[in-house]
């Protein structure tokens, strides 16, 4: 599943060497997007694909498995700077 998505609604964070600048000075590893709130779409070769964290939700329960080193950019949609933020809280 693809879907373009909105510069203003989203930040696009190119992923370098397995990590993303999650906040400004604060680089976390990709891993923790995959299970993040506020991951939205992985890039991977120019598509945006929904972000596996996703799948705990259940109006996007579809997300894919996703091999993770071949994101070029996490679609986040943490616009006021909370940074990470795990499903597991919001789930359980
Ligand atoms: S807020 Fe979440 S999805 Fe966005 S860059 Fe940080 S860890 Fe990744």
């Amino acid at each position: 599943m693809t879907k373009k998505t909105n510069d203003d609604e989203y930040r696009i964070i190119p992923v370098k060497n397995g990590k993303v600048e999650c906040l400004i000075e604060k680089i976390e590893p990709i891993e923790r997007c995959r299970f993040c709130v506020f991951s939205r779409f992985f890039r991977i070769k120019g598509e945006d694909v929904k972000a596996p964290a996703l799948a705990f939700c259940p109006r996007h329960g579809d997300a894919d498995c996703i091999d993770l080193s071949m994101v070029e950019s996490v679609i986040c949609g943490d616009r006021k700077g909370e940074g990470f933020m795990s499903v597991l809280n919001v789930i359980s």
